[in-house]
């Protein structure tokens, strides 16, 4: 068994969305495929995955560094024990190799965008889904059956109504999510609190309701922002500073008694740990976000639960970020918090598969061999051509 080839590409994402901080316009995401010998129903079977949601396209490092690395190793090293199937610890390994400490997400996301679509094929191989492979060597075998989500949206585009994001968040409900998100910081405090009670009118109160500053605060600002929410009880406040201002992080952490989240942004297991030790990030209520394939991928982010476990972090406290079906995969698998779902954004990059179904806020997981991009018709175009299958 070996891996054949492994190729990528740059696809835009055609977005008009805002956050506080950056708009979505030029956003770009690298998809992954990885292609092995091993032949089912004719074909080969090929992993893939894409570099997840808000970090542009990074196939210069995979082309330059990982691919060759991984291309360039004895195909036996690159096995589990029993040589059946392919080892992304081996492998991860493989990528690292003659990099030098820190800077993480110079390489994290294309070396997690890789190592995802490892998992993908490595669960094809075992012919099961990526989210049973992961409950087996992760979860005591405890296979889910559906997992939490969350909407992502509340976000700013041009010529919004207070009106339309209450319709935006009524459909949200209408198709069965419990919770939902919104954008704040991109305008007065004053605008955004007439933007949050709209919102609460329709989703009923605070701990369904989640708002993301996107990292956009200064100091004064962002403990403006945090008095004036404490007292609505949110489900949590995202991003408020800056995501390594570990020292804003515990006076935030301090005065505001309501959870807190951040994560996306650190793509480092030490990241996370500073995160727990001095960011004041309280186990029990706050909640963190790393997204796996900007993060080096799924062997990291085992290891980092292993070192929050160490700190006293339940795996609820975890929802990883991405709104797709890799995030998915991944918490059910691991047994987390949930997964966030950005429903009708990111064009064929957001959302999962097209025959998901939505219960009680719980989506249901398919029982497809891998992550299931197969039953995502419209990104599965994009990573069958990728693969020349
Ligand atoms: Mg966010």
């Amino acid at each position: 068994m070996r891996i054949v080839d492994i190729r990528e590409t740059a696809i835009p994402l055609k977005s008009k969305l805002a956050n506080s901080s950056f708009d979505f316009s030029e956003m770009t995401t690298s998809v992954v495929a990885v292609i092995t010998d091993v032949i089912r129903n004719g074909r080969p079977v090929c992993g893939f995955a894409f570099n997840s949601t808000g970090r542009y396209a990074c196939g210069a490092q995979m082309r330059a560094r990982f691919i060759p690395r991984i291309l360039a190793a004895a195909p036996d090293t690159l096995l589990d024990a029993r040589g059946d199937n392919l080892d992304p610890e081996k492998i991860l390994a493989v990528m690292l190799k003659r990099e030098k400490a820190g800077a993480h997400s110079e390489r994290s996301i294309a070396i997690g965008t890789i190592e995802v679509a490892l998992w993908d094929a490595v669960a094809k191989i075992a012919d099961k889904p990526l989210h049973a492979v992961l409950a087996e060597r992760f979860n005591g075998g405890r296979i889910a059956d559906g997992v939490f989500c969350y909407v992502g949206g509340g976000w700013y585009w041009p010529g919004q109504t207070i009106k339309d994001l209450q319709d935006e968040m009524r459909r949200h409900l209408d198709a069965g999510y419990r919770m939902v998100k919104m954008k704040v910081g991109g305008l007065p405090l004053e605008e955004d609190l007439r933007r949050l009670e709209a919102v609460l009118d329709v989703v009923g109160s605070g701990d369904r309701l989640a708002v993301d500053a996107n990292a956009k605060f200064e100091r004064d600002e962002a403990l403006r922002y945090a008095k004036a929410l404490a007292p609505f009880g949110l489900r949590w406040f995202e991003e408020p500073c800056d995501p390594l201002d570990y020292a804003l992080f515990a006076e935030l952490a301090s005065v505001y008694a309501p959870p807190l989240a951040t994560g996306e942004n650190l793509y480092a297991t030490q990241d996370v740990e500073n995160l727990v030790r001095f960011g004041g990030w309280r186990a029990g209520t706050d909640i963190i976000q790393i997204d796996p394939p900007q993060a080096y991928g799924i062997v990291q982010y085992a290891r980092t639960l292993a070192m929050l476990e160490r700190h006293g972090w339940p795996r609820s406290a975890l929802f990883p970020h991405g709104g797709n079906q890799m995030s998915l995969a991944i918490a059910a698998g691991f047994g987390l918090g949930g997964a966030e779902s950005y429903p009708g954004v990111f064009g064929d990059f957001g959302g999962f598969a097209d025959d998901a179904r939505l219960t009680n806020g719980r989506l249901t997981l398919s029982d497809r061999p891998g992550i299931g991009f197969e039953g995502q018709t419209a990104l599965y175009r994009i990573m069958r051509e990728l693969a020349g299958l």
